[in-house]
């Protein structure tokens, strides 16, 4: 299995000759990897950027029409785009994203043909509440439902284990935590490539991959600097 090594910069940089700057110095620091590497910039660089492979933050579920200030599928294959990114926490909370909008979302990625990011985790009262395989198992069996109906290849699903209170905040999951995590998704959704996200650094990365069991990260934060990010790329090798 690859690993999937997805870069998201939220809502950054905040020019387009910044996302050129920083996604240039990505694809000139790459060198060969084995590795596939996702870049998810803002959806209004998407098109301007070449060389590297792209994915969406997000999705809409219809492909046309009345729905102001959304992008579908057909619109992101249009410009050459192979991931999208679903399901992120950050939706979930700003944006009232509910499991039921996150499974339209998948079916429509996926039978469109894109790659799909499935972010899952939970929060940290969850976590400490002992109600975290609950939460993930609910969020799969929501966020998932109905897709053995479409016609798709499981390499285009992806699950990022993602626990809130680890995005952003430096407080990244321990390898063993992730572990258990990762076998339990496994379990629930065989061959699936299952990615680690939550305050990954270089000098944290190569560990859920060797040792977690991890079949790529999600990479915030850290993905905004170049340097950075090509060493967390280098140490999934
Ligand atoms: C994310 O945005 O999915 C993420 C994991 O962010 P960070 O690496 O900054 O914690």
């Amino acid at each position: 299995m690859q690993n999937l090594i997805v870069a998201n910069w939220k809502m950054n940089p905040v020019s387009l000759e910044e996302a050129k700057k920083l996604f240039n110095s990505i694809k000139e620091k790459m060198g060969d990897v084995k590795s596939e590497v996702v870049v998810c910039p803002p959806f209004i660089y998407l098109a301007e950027l070449k060389g590297l492979t792209l994915g969406a933050q997000d999705i809409f579920y219809e492909e046309k029409g009345a729905f102001t200030g959304e992008v579908s599928g057909e619109m992101l294959k249009s410009v050459g785009i192979d991931y999208v990114i679903i399901g992120h926490s950050e939706r979930r909370k700003y944006f009232s994203e509910t499991d039921e909008v996150i499974n339209e979302k998948i079916k429509k990625a996926l039978g469109t043909g894109l790659k799909v990011i499935f972010c899952i985790g939970e929060t940290q009262e969850q976590h400490d509440n002992e109600e975290k395989y609950k939460v993930l198992e609910n969020q799969i069996k929501k966020g998932l439902d109905g897709i053995e109906n479409l016609k798709f290849k499981i390499e285009n699903l992806a699950i990022a284990y993602e626990p809130v209170w680890a995005i952003g905040t430096g407080n990244n999951c321990s390898v063993d935590e992730t572990k258990e995590s990762i076998n339990f998704i496994k379990n629930l959704v065989p061959n699936v490539r299952v990615l680690y996200g939550g305050s990954v650094k270089s000098k944290n990365s190569g560990e859920y991959i060797k040792n977690a069991g991890a079949n790529g990260l999600l990479v915030g934060g850290a993905s905004l600097n170049a340097e950075e990010f090509i060493k967390i790329v280098k140490s999934a090798e």
